[in-house]
């Protein structure tokens, strides 16, 4: 019923990802990080991308890798800052998904602790594991997002669940920040954040990921189940 790009294509076409941190307030505060002014962006690199489904694989070293349940957005039409319209973010997307942002999470914090960069624990290969996307031609504006709930179970229980007007920075946001300094050509992916209930992933672990407009899960006869996505971790 939806027009599908498939996660090896997704994976094929990006020539990067653009991440946000700390985009819902929740989860700002789980990880003791203050709220920002301005998002918080990072770069995820190409060896990173790798299809979510059947399984996935977590890095031998390095300590707990958590999950980060993100809406993830695929760009359709260049966008440079020479040009730029502002509102227009949205119209050049092409695509939605849902993405883990891998994070080994002591990593992180001991970089962080240092005010060094985050590479070593957010670009590991297979650090960015995504669905297959699913085009929305009528999707032109952030507000369309408004309506968008998005979920990741593992082992049959809830760790997260998200509202995307729940986002401090809604996505044409996100977009006129990052054109602001950096291109954004077709494939790229723009990772929109995580809310709150990250935790870390163990060998053998069954995932669980949704995305779906209107009130509920798929069981609500008014929820319009868009993305429905299950994966192990080996
Ligand atoms: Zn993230």
């Amino acid at each position: 019923m939806y027009d599908i790009i498939s996660a090896d294509e997704v994976c094929r076409s990006a020539g990067k990802a653009v991440c946000v941190g700390r985009n819902f307030i929740a989860h700002a505060r789980e990880l003791s990080n203050p709220v920002p002014d301005v998002p918080v962006l990072f770069t995820k690199t190409p060896n990173c991308f790798v299809p979510l489904c059947p399984s996935i694989k977590l890095p031998s070293v390095g300590g707990p890798c958590h999950h980060e349940l993100e809406l993830v957005l695929i760009v359709g039409h260049p966008l440079t800052a020479e040009g730029y319209v502002p509102g227009a973010g949205m119209q050049a997307m092409r695509a939605v998904a849902l993405g883990l942002d891998l994070t080994l999470r002591e990593v992180q914090s001991e970089l962080k602790a240092q005010s060094l960069p985050w590479t070593r624990a957010k670009c590991f290969d297979g650090a960015a594991p995504v669905t297959d996307a699913i085009r929305l031609p009528l999707l032109q504006s952030a507000s369309a997002l408004a309506d968008f709930h998005m979920q990741l179970n593992v082992n049959g229980e809830q760790r997260q669940i998200g509202h995307l007007s729940d986002l401090i920075f809604d996505v044409e946001r996100l977009i006129a920040e990052t054109v602001q300094f950096m291109s954004l050509a077709p494939g790229d992916l723009i990772f929109t954040g995580t809310p709150a209930g990250v935790g870390p992933l163990v060998s053998g672990d069954v995932l669980s990921l949704k995305l779906w407009t209107g009130d509920r899960a798929s069981d609500s006869a008014v929820a319009q189940l868009l993305i429905d996505a299950e994966s192990r971790v080996l």
